[in-house]
C-alpha cells in the first residue's frame, strides 16, 4: 500500500514534468501556451503553477510509463490513464487539455485539472478519487499559499484554477480554490486550521452566489470569520481581472468583502419588491430575524442601526421586534 503510494506520487511527478516539458519545448504545445498568453497567464506564471499540456495522441504518457516500468494497472486505478474497453491495453486519460497539476501541502502532484481550449465537454476534467486525491479534502494551490495565509490569518476562498492564478498575480497571495466540488465540512476545518478569517470570493453569477451563500454555516461552524467578496456583472475573479485589471481587484473586490451577516442581508432583498410597502416591511422582519441570530449584542445594534436608518424607522422599534424575535427564539429551544 504505502509503496504503491509512493510509485503512484514517482508517476505524477513524472506526468507533470512531461506536460510541462510538452507546453514549452514541443511543436505541439504551442496552440496551448498560445491560449495561456491569450487569457493573461505569463510564462512566470505557468511556471510557478506548473502548468503543462496533454498532447491529443491517445498513447504519449502510456508509452512513458511503459518505457519506465511503471506497473500499468496501478496507474489506472490511481486515475493516470483510462483501460481500453476492450481490455487490450491503456489510453491517456488526458487528451488535447491544459494541465493544471493539483498539489497536496507538502507540494507533491496528487492529481490534474485539465481544460479544453475550444468549446467541448466537459470543459474540465479532474482526475478521480485515488489513494492519492481526495476531492473533499484538498484545496488547490494549499501548498504554495500557506506561508502568507499563516502570516495574515486569513484565507481566500475561489472556485476555480484561474481565479486563484490570476489573483496569486494580481497580489493576492493567499488563495485556494475548491475545484468545483461544494465545499465540504472536512475543506473548512483545514482552513480552520490555518486561518481564523476567510473571505469567500466565488464568481459572481446565479451558481457561484449560492455556493457562496451556503459555504457561509460551514465556515462558521467549523470557527471562522466570514466574509464574501461581490463581484459585480456575474463575472468571475479572472474575468474581474481581465476587465478592470488587478488594483480595481483587491481594492473593490477583495478588499470591499462584506461580513457574512451583511452578505445574508443584501442576498435576501432579492426576494423582496422593494418598493411596495407590503414586502419591504416582510424584508425587514427577516432582516430583523437574522441579526437576532448575533451572538454579540454590539454587532446586533450596528446593523439593527444601519438596516433602520436605511429604511428610516425608529430604533426603539425595531429593537422591540428584535427583542421579541429572541424571546420566542428563546422559548422554542
Ligand atoms: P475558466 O476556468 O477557464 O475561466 P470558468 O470560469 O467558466 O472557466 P467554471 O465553470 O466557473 O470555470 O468552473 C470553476 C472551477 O470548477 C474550475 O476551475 C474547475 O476546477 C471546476 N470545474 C468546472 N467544470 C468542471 C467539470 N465539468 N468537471 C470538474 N470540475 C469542473
Ligand atoms: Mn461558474
Ligand atoms: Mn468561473
Ligand atoms: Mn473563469
Amino acid at each position: 500500500e504505502s509503496k504503491e503510494r509512493a510509485k503512484l506520487l514517482e508517476a505524477y511527478e513524472l506526468a507533470d514534468k512531461l506536460y510541462q516539458y510538452i507546453l514549452h519545448n514541443t511543436e505541439q504545445g504551442k496552440a496551448a501556451k498560445q491560449y495561456l498568453m491569450g487569457r493573461g497567464i505569463t510564462g512566470k506564471l505557468m511556471e510557478t503553477f506548473g502548468i503543462g499540456y496533454a498532447p491529443s495522441r491517445w498513447d504519449t504518457l502510456v508509452n512513458l510509463l511503459d518505457k519506465k516500468q511503471f506497473p500499468l494497472p496501478l496507474m489506472e486505478q490511481g486515475g493516470l490513464i483510462s483501460a481500453k474497453q476492450d481490455g487490450t491495453g491503456y489510453v491517456d486519460k488526458f487528451r488535447d487539455r491544459v494541465m493544471f497539476p493539483i498539489r497536496d501541502w507538502k507540494g507533491q502532484t496528487i492529481a490534474f485539472g485539465g481544460r479544453l481550449m475550444g468549446d467541448g465537454q466537459p470543459k474540465y476534467l479532474n482526475s478521480p478519487e485515488s489513494m492519492l486525491f481526495h476531492k473533499s479534502r484538498t484545496l488547490y494551490n494549499l501548498h504554495a499559499s500557506r506561508p502568507q495565509i499563516r502570516k495574515m490569518q486569513e484565507i481566500v476562498l475561489f472556485e476555480g484554477y484561474m481565479d486563484v492564478i490570476r489573483s496569486w498575480d494580481a497580489g493576492v497571495t493567499n488563495g485556494v480554490a475548491t475545484m468545483g466540488t461544494a465545499l465540504t465540512p472536512e475543506h473548512a476545518e483545514a482552513i480552520r486550521r490555518l486561518a481564523e478569517r476567510v473571505t469567500v470570493a466565488y464568481d459572481g453569477d446565479n451558481a457561484g452566489q449560492s455556493a457562496a451563500y451556503k459555504s457561509i454555516p460551514l465556515l462558521e461552524n467549523a470557527g471562522c470569520q466570514v466574509k464574501i467578496a461581490v463581484i459585480p456583472g456575474g463575472m468571475d475573479p479572472d474575468e474581474y481581472i481581465a476587465n478592470h485589471g488587478s488594483e480595481r481587484f483587491v481594492r473593490e473586490v477583495i478588499e470591499t468583502a462584506v461580513p457574512s451577516i451583511k452578505y445574508k442581508l443584501l442576498y435576501f432583498r432579492k426576494n423582496y419588491r422593494m418598493q411596495e410597502d407590503g414586502e419591504r416591511l416582510r424584508y425587514i422582519q427577516q432582516a430583523l430575524r437574522l441579526i437576532a441570530g448575533l451572538t454579540s449584542p454590539i454587532e446586533r445594534e450596528h446593523y439593527v442601526k444601519d438596516l433602520t436608518s436605511e429604511f428610516r424607522y425608529s430604533y426603539d422599534s425595531a429593537m422591540q421586534t428584535l427583542n421579541e424575535i429572541r424571546l420566542q427564539t428563546e422559548k422554542n429551544s
